[in-house]
């Protein structure tokens, strides 16, 4: 359904906007995929995503929620196999297509050949490799949770890779979470669930669904996920899950669905350290063909504690500088390069610019959220507003208080009043989420 709205977005943002100075960009920009009211889109590279940040943005998302009558969040994906002359996805990733529908195609080059194993995530690559190659002997279902960009989709689709490299017949559905909703609501819509439970019952020999945390609260698709599930583990067919907590963590997740991953294994992945950090960086860079001196590495890896999607980012923009000044890449290029985007800076990081975010989100001022109303309409997005900036500044709560013209006790509690609202109430937390999203901001805990 936000494919549509993004569809949608687009023509109308051809229609009425400036043609020259937005379809190249626009040319270049694919929908990643969709949760509640955040849509991720994939970008070429690092370069590109700055660029739109800055000046496509707010366009992009004026026509979206105007289509929509609701706030949307909207953040970006680094997807190399973009390439600059846009062509449509299905031609640049050549992916092979498992099933005719387009949202269960696994990428080629997320296998375990190019996934970098360190101590962080070695327990969750050999129980995946052991479930690749003995689907439903070991592990089943196979659990695997960690935080944002640390390779769980990766791993989920290094199973299916190497399930279909091994027997190229097998049917191996990889689909998000999302996409599964999705499916479930066309086809009570079109009241096609015969056909819905035939392919997820019978014609599926391993099921691997990403990003599950995306049902909390969703109660229909849980009851549906759970007869799926039940359907093919009675068939002995593999069920490999990820979701970014442990289950029993994941609020608004059913006993009964939960109690199920208890069944098989439940693995985390852990942030990488150093070496795997530099590691995972000089097997990116062969990747995309560039020679990246250890040095540079190691600067790289330093400038980003974790995130893998985000030390890609970082690459890719050396990468994408060196090529545009026809430079080698060396440690003083990639110094000038970054010091644009040290991380103090980034725009989730500043109290400002998390302000006129929320505000924008709420559909109130900024100057209202900094302003002495107490009405409800302001108390909430002005409480996030302080949520964020303690979560995405190093500002003490004094200097935040400096910030909001408050005293710190009331930063204080308002960041402790949504922390606890966003434990007690998943359409809350998912609100809370997406807009940490669309400021670039980590999720926490
Ligand atoms: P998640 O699904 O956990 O948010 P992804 O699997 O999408 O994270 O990983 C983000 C990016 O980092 C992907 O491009 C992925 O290929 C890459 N990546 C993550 N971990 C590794 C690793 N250990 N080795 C190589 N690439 C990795
Ligand atoms: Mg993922």
């Amino acid at each position: 359904m936000l494919r549509a709205l993004w569809d949608e977005a687009c023509t109308s943002v051809r229609a009425v906007e400036d043609q020259q100075l937005f379809e190249p960009w626009l040319e270049c920009l694919r929908f990643h995929s969709a949760t509640d009211r955040s849509i991720v889109l994939a970008a070429p590279n690092r370069l590109y995503v700055d660029w739109i940040r800055e000046n496509l943005h707010a366009v992009l998302l004026r026509h979206l929620e105007a289509k929509a009558g609701h706030p949307i969040a909207l953040s970006y994906e680094l997807d190399p196999l973009l390439s600059v002359a846009a062509k449509p996805v299905v031609d640049v990733d050549a992916t092979p297509v498992i099933d005719p529908e387009p949202t269960f195609r696994l990428n080629q080059r997320k296998t375990f050949d190019t996934f970098v194993v360190g101590n962080g995530n070695q327990f969750a690559n050999a129980a995946c490799r052991n479930v690749a190659e003995q689907p439903a002997c070991n592990y089943n279902p196979l659990f695997l949770f960690g935080g944002v960009g640390l390779g769980k989709t990766h791993l989920l689709q290094a199973v299916g890779n190497r399930i279909r490299e091994r027997d190229p017949s097998a049917h191996v559905l990889y689909m998000s979470a999302e996409d599964f909703t999705n499916e479930l609501i066309g086809a009570i819509q079109k009241k096609r669930m015969d056909e819905f439970r035939d392919r997820f019952r019978r014609r599926c020999d391993v099921l691997l669904v990403d990003d599950i945390q995306v049902l909390a609260t969703r109660e229909r698709t849980q009851e549906e996920f759970v007869h799926t599930f039940n359907a093919l583990h009675a068939d002995g067919k593999q069920i490999v899950v990820s979701g970014d907590r442990y289950p029993k963590d994941i609020a608004g997740l059913e006993d009964r669905l939960r109690s199920r991953f208890d069944w098989g294994l439940v693995v985390d992945i852990q942030a990488p350290d150093m070496e795997t950090r530099v590691a995972i960086l000089q097997r990116r860079a062969l990747e995309e063909g560039a020679t990246l001196p250890r040095d540079v590495a190691f600067f790289i890896a330093q400038r980003c504690d974790g995130n893998v999607r985000e030390l890609e980012g970082l690459l890719c923009r050396v990468v994408a500088f060196a090529g545009f000044h026809k430079e080698p890449i060396t440690l003083d290029g990639a110094r000038r390069w970054l010091s644009a985007i040290r991380p103090n800076e980034a725009p989730g990081h500043n109290v400002d610019h998390i302000v006129d975010q929320v505000a924008r989100h709420y559909r109130v001022k900024s100057t209202d959220i900094r302003g002495k109303r107490r009405t409800k309409e302001i108390v909430e997005p002005r409480q996030l507003a302080m949520y964020f900036a303690r979560q995405g500044t190093d500002l003490s709560y004094p200097e935040l208080g400096r910030h909001f013209e408050r005293d710190h006790t009331t930063v204080l509690y308002a960041v402790e009043k949504v922390e606890c609202q966003r434990r007690a109430d998943p359409a809350f937390e998912l609100r809370v989420d997406g807009i940490g999203r669309s400021l670039g901001l980590k999720k926490k805990g």
